[in-house]
């Protein structure tokens, strides 16, 4: 049994315009880091699924699904149709978040249903600004949501941890989320940055960790020690998924929270002991942000080296 490696070209072919960070040469910055440190050798390499609409009703209202449906069929071909400020679709966009969002199904899958250790999605759209009933922040479907009610619906999980440690808080995550009996998610983020919010927990079932910014990587670790950890701890999760953004990297424009790869290889280990303990290592992690090409490659080939146990 290998580690599950996820992806798919259509993911490359949403494209929001010349100079947008989140834009689809992200993908290869991280095949190409994962293949030239040999990882990819190790990991079983699968193409994504589209996410159904049953799939992703779960996550989302049916209306948003509907709404969202309709503008994408109406992109005229190499055209933007804008959908918030710093959020735009073109005609392959919608194929290319089912993909994103069926990545994780598959995922949950092979992991819940006992046909890989782990599994790491290298996908984009992203996900975790995506709310129930909203698009934003460069997200449209919550990718890890859909994949958290999928191994509750399907597999049963009862105890499922989120973490999230891009440099954005996860808002999309936790306004479908919270107060979600089966789920514990935990954030760190940059305070006073997109998407302006999560210092107020929204529910009991959120660590959230807003840090100032310049933290750097001792106060990171510090805070993964004194309030993750616990909160994991007497969870006792599962199944752990993890919305893995890098762009909280010192090389990364989008915030300053000045970590390097060390810090992501680090936490990851933090986590993988974690679900060592408790959740027979079961964990899905998925790419969120991370936007400065070379430090994402190298953070995510960090974080999967940890991952797959091949560190
Ligand atoms: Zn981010």
């Amino acid at each position: 049994m290998l580690p599950a490696y996820i992806t798919h070209p259509d993911c490359q072919k949403h494209d929001m315009g010349p100079h947008h960070p989140e834009c689809p040469e992200r993908i290869g910055a991280v095949n190409d880091q994962l293949l030239m440190k040999g990882l990819l050798d190790y990991m079983d390499q699968c193409d994504a699924p589209l996410a159904t609409r049953e799939q992703l009703v779960r996550a989302h209202s049916g209306f948003y699904l509907d709404e969202f449906a309709e503008i994408a069929q109406q992109v005229p071909d190499g055209k933007l149709v804008q959908i918030d400020p710093d959020t735009s679709i073109n005609e392959f966009s919608y194929q290319a978040a089912l993909r994103s969002a069926g990545a994780l199904v598959m995922a949950v899958d092979l992991v819940a249903g006992g046909k890989a250790p782990s599994a790491f999605c290298n996908i984009r759209p992203p996900g975790h600004h995506a709310e129930r009933s909203n698009a934003g922040g460069f997200c449209f479907f919550n990718n890890v949501a859909v994949g958290i009610r999928h191994a509750i619906a399907v597999y049963g999980v009862e105890r499922i941890a989120l973490i999230d440690f891009d440099v954005h808080h996860g808002n999309g995550s936790e306004d479908i989320l919270f107060n979600d009996e089966h789920v514990l998610m935990c954030s760190i983020f940059e305070k006073n940055i997109y998407p302006f919010c999560g210092d107020v927990p929204m529910g009991k079932n959120m660590v959230n960790v807003g840090l100032p910014s310049r933290s750097g990587g001792d106060v990171f670790r510090q805070a993964v020690l004194n309030q993750w950890i616990p909160a994991l701890e007497k969870y006792q999760p599962q199944m752990i998924f993890i919305s893995a953004g890098f762009d909280g990297h010192r090389e990364d424009d989008m915030g300053n929270l000045g970590l390097v790869e060390a810090d992501y290889e680090w936490v990851t280990k933090q986590i993988m002991r974690i679900a060592d303990r408790f959740a027979q290592g079961r964990v899905v992690s998925c790419l969120e942000g991370g936007y400065a090409l070379s430090a994402l490659g190298r953070s995510a080939a960090a974080h999967v080296r940890v991952l797959i146990g091949a560190d």
